[in-house]
């Protein structure tokens, strides 16, 4: 597991999809780069869920807010009360972790011990395993599974009341080691907010203390009505954005899983209240399909319904992805209520109600939210689609087989040799395809080598331009995940890519 992600790290470093931000200077924690492939498939994603969720639904419009805005928002919202995460500093090594992540490490490992003992069971028992009925049965699973449900709840619990001394005292019963030196000594844990904090304005003693977003859905919330008068929507509709949210993460050693400034794409649906639980319900469901459209696997997704809600939610369910490291949240879909709209007529003293001509009167409207991080959406297809095959002839390739309409360049154009005006056609190919699709040429090494190059980049279409082109104005188009090739007319490229790539 661990040696499969240190492939996916250093695989998006050398073939230009994520670079360590300021790696001159050592790099920044949890800081990233996107290269030039990487800021394509980013760009992708991105393109892939708007289109999705705002072009495909009438009812659902795009907007961009601000990264700054009224450090009022962050007091309304409760982010400046009870945005936190419980520290712990390691007297001996000087690290300081999330109290909450070193106990959800320790039981993910508790949870791989049961994954163990069920395929050891699937093993001795053939075709007459049945998982269910092992997982219920077996007495050292059921202990195991207890043991992370009381631990767990234990946490959450004590939390929520912030009895941090009731965290502590949990490591130290379960024993929870530093990961990176073993040593336990650590001093009490604490409240740490995470959000960073700026300043706007030139002059010290007016300068006004502002917030980097946490989120972006404040920025929905607070334009609510703004949008909804100039669209005219009617309830229910919903208002989607994307863009860069900061928090101030501790834990950061998971690559671009959990970074201090990253992306998020999110939807607020406003509804009438007492709706919330139906399109909860069905918002789960359309995001869960929007998943499975991408085809990294049905067995590589689930759903994780919170019993500790958040101060705004009345439910709350992760989708989480099978990531290298092992399942984790991947999207967040939250019933908000009318938390978020209550507080911003609270704080603001302006009404925030929609009016119901249906129904004759106004109302706060409730929200269901889906948020997804970007960064996170990109790491699961990244790692998901890096794969190393042995072929027939027992050589192995490097493969990375990314969604056609997610691959940064959808074609690669090689003349056979470089001579007897080859590159010249090869040139012509790219200067047409340009048009619709990323393209891009090569002519260095032998065309096998360029092939396993393109492979490893993700691109789903190889052109190869050789003699034979000269007599019939044919190429050669081989397919990434087949390796299968086929001779077609260059008049033909365009919509046999099209086919494929198109979202
Ligand atoms: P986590 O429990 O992993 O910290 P969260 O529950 O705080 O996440 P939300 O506040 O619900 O996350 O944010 C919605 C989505 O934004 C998450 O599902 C995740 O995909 C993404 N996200 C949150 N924090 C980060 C981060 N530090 N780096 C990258 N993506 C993030």
């Amino acid at each position: 597991q661990d040696d499969q992600f240190k492939k996916v790290i250093s695989h998006a470093k050398e073939y230009g999809y994520v670079f360590q931000s300021s790696e001159i200077y050592d790099g920044l924690s949890a800081v990233y780069d996107y290269a030039q492939n990487g800021a394509e498939l980013k760009k992708n994603i991105r393109e892939y869920w708007w289109k999705a969720m705002v072009q495909m639904n009438d009812n659902i419009v795009g907007i961009d807010a601000a990264i700054f805005m009224h450090p009022t928002t962050w007091k309304a919202s409760g982010h400046v009360d009870a945005f936190n995460d419980p520290l712990i500093d390691n007297k001996d090594s000087k690290k300081r972790y999330r109290a909450d992540v070193l106990i959800e490490d320790y039981c993910a490992k508790i949870e791989a011990k049961i994954d163990k003992e069920v395929e050891k069971a699937a093993k001795r028992f053939g075709d007459s395993f049945d998982k269910a009925q092992f997982l219920a049965t077996n007495t050292r699973v059921v202990e195991y599974q207890e043991k992370i449900n009381t631990t767990l709840t234990r946490m959450a619990r004590s939390l929520e009341k912030e009895d941090l001394a009731d965290v502590k005292a949990l490591i130290e019963e379960l024993e929870i080691a530093d990961p990176l030196t073993g040593s336990r000594n650590w001093t009490d844990v604490k409240q740490f907010n995470l959000m960073f904090g700026t300043k706007l304005g030139a002059s010290a003693e007016n300068a006004m203390d502002l917030y980097l977003r946490p989120e972006t859905a404040q920025g929905i919330f607070v334009n609510f009505l703004n949008v909804q008068k100039t669209s005219r929507l009617k309830i229910p509709f919903g208002i989607a954005q994307t863009g860069k949210a900061f928090r101030n993460e501790i834990v950061a050693r998971q690559f671009i899983f959990r970074m201090r400034e990253f992306e998020q794409m999110e939807m607020q649906y406003f509804i009438k209240p007492g709706t919330q639980k139906e399109w909860y319900e069905q918002w789960k469901q359309t995001r869960l399909k929007w998943h499975m459209s991408l085809g990294l696997g049905a067995e590589n997704y689930r759903f994780h319904d919170h019993e500790k809600l958040a101060h705004y939610a009345d439910a709350a369910a992760d989708i989480e992805f099978k990531f290298p490291f092992g399942f984790k949240e991947l999207e967040g879909i939250h019933s908000r209520t009318d938390f978020d709209l209550s507080q911003h007529e609270k704080f603001s003293g302006k009404k925030l109600q929609y009016f119901d001509h249906e129904e004759n009167l106004s109302y706060v409207p409730y929200v269901v939210e889906t948020s997804i991080g970007l960064d996170r959406m990109f790491l699961a297809v990244f790692s998901n689609s890096l794969k190393e095959e042995t072929l027939e002839d027992g050589s192995t390739r490097t493969v990375l087989a990314l969604p056609s309409v997610l691959a940064p360049v959808k074609a690669a154009v090689f003349p056979l040799v470089k001579k007897d005006g080859l590159p010249e056609i090869a040139q012509q190919i790219i200067d047409e395809l340009k048009w619709d699709f990323n393209v891009v040429y090569d002519e260095k090494d032998a065309v096998g080598r360029r092939y396993r190059r393109q492979d490893a980049n993700g691109t789903p279409f190889c052109i190869t331009v050789d003699h034979d082109t000269l007599e019939d104005n044919t190429v050669t188009i081989r397919h990434r995940d087949t390796m299968l090739q086929e001779r077609v007319k260059i008049e033909a490229l365009r919509d046999l890519i099209k086919q494929e790539v198109d979202m």
